[in-house]
C-alpha cells in the first residue's frame, strides 16, 4: 500500500479542497488535489518530503509555474500554478530564462543540483497558467508517471457530508430497447429522501439499458463542488459495475470524454457519468463488470437497480430504481443521421471536396458514424461539436493560385458561439497548402486578421523616473488571431517579462538586476499569430 506518513501537507493549516482527484474536467480527469489558499496568493509551499527538484516548468497555460520533486521512495510530488519559487530555485531558473531569452522554459535538474529537505519552503502559491483562482495544485506520481490520489497517502480532509446526485438518465442502447415507451435517452425523476439518499420514479423498460448520473461531493469546510471517489451499481443484489478514482496514467486522461455523455456535456455543460462501459473505452478505473454495467431486460419481471456513490471518507449515497420489464414493442424508433461520408473508426479516412481535404487517422473517434461533411466556398462543415475526437485530424486548404499577398494575414478559423466568432486554429503553410491540426469537430473557414497587437504602458509614461518602482508593467492584446510572441529589450539587452494571458499583463521585475543604467531605452515587440507586429518604444530613468 501507499506510505501514510511520508508526505507532509505542502501548505500550513487545515487542508481544504477546491478540487479532488479524478474530478471530471474539460477533456481530462483532474490529476491531483486543488488545495485552497484562502483566496490569496503568496502562501508558503513546503516540500512534502525530502528529495531533489527533478523538473521545473514555466508555461503561459496549463500548470503555469510548476515544480516537480523526486523523492528517494520513487514518488514524485508536483506543485503547480505557483506565483514564484524560493530564492534558490528562483535564481536557478532565472539564469535559464536569461540564457534562453524566454519566459517559458522547462528544465530537468540532476539529482545533485537542487536538493531539498522535508518542510523546506520551495515556493509561494499563486494563480499562474490555466488556473481560475488562487490555489495550489498538488499531485503525487509514481515512478511510472501515473497520478495517484494523494488522499491515499494519509492527507486528512474533513468530510462528513454525503455525495449529492443532481440528475439521472436512462439510455436505450440499441434499436429495440426502450425506456418509458421511448427509444431516446430519458431524464428520470429523482426523489430526494430525508436521509440524503434518493429514490427514482419507477420505469418501464425493455432491452439493453444503461444509466448515467450527475453527482458531486462537498466537504465540510468549503462549498466547492468536488468529485466523488467511487460509484458502484448492483442489479437485484448482484454488483455489476464499479468505478473508482485511485490512480490513472496520463495517456488515459483524455478518455474522460468516453466516460461522460459527451454530446450532453457539449450541449448542456452538464457532466453525466455513464454507469456502463461503452465499446472502445480504454479506461482502467473500472471493476466488477457484469454485462459491462448494462441492464438487460427481456421479460416482464421487475428488477431493482441500486447505485451507491461514495466519497473518499466513506460517506455514501444510495439511489434505488425499480425497473419493470415491458415487452410491448414501441412503434417508432429514432432515426440516426446518415450521409455519404461514413467514418469507419478502424480506417484512415480522407474526405475531399473542391479545395478542401480532411485527413482523419484511424481511431480518432470512439465509434464509426456518418459524418456531416459539407463544403461551400472556403467554409467546411466537419460534423458538429457534439462528438469527441481523441486524436488530431487535419483540415487542408489548397491555396494554389493565391498570391503571397492574398494569403498574408490569413488563418484557418473555427466558428464558435452564437455569433460564429472566427476562433484562431493553429494554422501552418506547406507549399500550396494551408492546414490546421485540431481535435474539434465543427465548422471552419478562412479568416483574415489585419489588426496588429496593441501595447500599452500601465505604470509609466515616456521619460519617467522609475527608481522607486519594483515592476515595469505593460498590457498587450490581440483581439483576433491572438498573441504568438513578445520580446522586450532595454538598451538592446533582452529582459525577462512574465506574461499572464488572463490579465494581458507583461511584467518585468527590476529585482532581476539587469536594468542597471540611468537612461534606459525600452523596446517591446509583440507579434500575433498571422505575423502582424507592433513595436513600442519608450525611455525611462532609474538611479
Ligand atoms: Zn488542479
Amino acid at each position: 500500500m501507499y506510505p501514510q506518513d511520508y508526505f507532509a501537507s505542502p501548505l500550513d493549516g487545515e487542508t481544504i479542497l477546491a478540487g479532488t482527484f479524478g474530478e471530471l474536467r474539460n477533456n481530462h480527469f483532474h490529476s491531483g488535489l486543488d488545495i485552497k489558499t484562502k483566496q490569496r496568493e503568496g502562501l508558503k509551499v513546503y516540500a512534502a518530503a525530502s528529495g531533489y527538484i527533478s523538473r521545473i516548468k514555466i508555461a503561459h497555460f496549463g500548470y503555469g509555474k510548476a515544480l516537480y520533486i523526486t523523492h528517494p521512495n520513487g514518488y514524485t510530488t508536483v506543485y503547480a500554478h505557483l506565483q514564484r519559487f524560493s530564492d534558490k530555485i528562483e535564481s536557478f531558473i532565472k539564469k535559464k530564462q536569461y540564457d534562453q531569452e524566454s519566459f517559458e522554459v522547462e528544465v530537468f535538474p540532476s539529482n545533485n543540483e537542487l536538493i531539498l529537505t522535508k518542510g523546506e519552503v520551495i515556493a509561494f502559491s499563486g494563480n499562474t497558467g490555466s488556473s481560475g483562482g488562487p490555489h495550489l495544485h498538488y499531485e503525487i506520481r509514481d515512478n511510472q508517471e501515473r497520478s495517484i490520489n494523494p488522499l491515499l497517502f494519509g492527507i486528512k480532509v474533513k468530510d462528513t457530508k454525503k455525495p449529492i446526485v443532481k440528475s439521472i438518465y436512462a439510455y436505450p442502447i440499441d434499436e429495440l430497447s426502450h425506456v418509458n415507451n421511448s427509444n431516446l435517452k430519458q431524464k428520470l425523476r429523482l426523489i430526494p429522501l430525508q436521509n440524503g439518499d434518493y429514490k427514482v420514479e419507477d420505469i418501464k423498460a425493455y432491452g439493453k439499458i444503461g444509466f448515467a448520473i450527475n453527482t458531486i461531493d462537498r466537504q465540510d469546510l468549503a462549498a466547492n463542488k468536488n468529485g466523488v471517489y467511487k460509484i458502484e451499481t448492483a442489479l437485484n443484489g448482484m454488483p455489476n459495475f464499479t468505478i473508482n478514482f485511485k490512480r490513472f496514467s496520463f495517456n488515459e486522461t483524455k478518455h474522460l470524454n468516453r466516460l461522460i455523455d459527451y454530446p450532453h456535456y457539449s450541449e448542456k455543460k452538464e457532466r453525466l457519468q455513464k454507469l456502463f462501459l461503452d465499446t472502445n473505452n480504454p479506461l482502467s478505473m473500472y471493476d466488477n463488470l457484469v454485462d459491462d454495467g448494462y441492464v438487460m431486460v427481456y421479460d416482464s419481471i421487475a428488477s431493482l437497480y441500486k447505485i451507491k456513490v461514495e466519497d473518499f471518507e466513506g460517506n455514501t449515497t444510495i439511489i434505488d430504481l425499480n425497473i419493470n420489464g415491458d415487452t410491448t414493442p414501441i412503434s417508432e424508433t429514432s432515426t440516426n443521421f446518415t450521409s455519404q461520408y461514413y467514418i469507419n473508426r478502424q480506417e484512415n479516412v480522407i474526405l475531399e471536396k473542391d479545395k478542401i481535404t480532411v485527413n482523419i487517422p484511424k481511431e480518432t473517434f470512439y465509434d464509426s458514424f456518418f459524418m456531416d461533411f459539407q463544403v461551400h466556398s472556403d467554409t467546411v462543415k466537419v460534423h458538429d461539436k457534439n462528438r469527441a475526437a481523441n486524436k488530431y485530424f487535419t483540415i487542408n486548404y489548397d491555396v494554389t493560385g493565391y498570391s503571397p499577398e492574398d494569403l498574408k494575414q490569413v488563418y484557418i478559423a473555427r466558428l464558435v458561439g452564437w455569433n460564429n466568432y472566427p476562433s484562431y486554429s493553429s494554422t501552418k503553410q506547406k507549399d500550396d497548402v494551408l492546414y490546421t491540426r485540431t481535435k474539434n469537430l465543427g465548422t471552419y473557414c478562412l479568416a483574415r486578421d489585419t489588426v496588429a497587437p496593441t501595447i500599452k504602458p500601465v505604470n509609466f509614461t515616456d521619460g519617467k523616473w522609475m527608481s522607486k518602482y519594483r515592476f515595469l508593467k505593460l498590457k498587450i492584446e490581440d483581439k483576433q488571431s491572438g498573441i504568438s510572441n513578445y520580446r522586450a529589450t532595454v538598451n538592446g539587452k533582452w529582459i525577462l517579462m512574465e506574461y499572464d494571458y488572463k490579465t494581458d499583463m507583461l511584467v518585468h521585475d527590476f529585482k532581476d538586476n539587469v536594468v542597471k543604467e540611468t537612461n534606459n531605452n525600452l523596446k517591446v515587440i509583440v507579434t500575433d499569430n498571422v505575423g502582424n507586429s507592433t513595436t513600442f518604444e519608450a525611455t525611462f530613468h532609474r538611479k
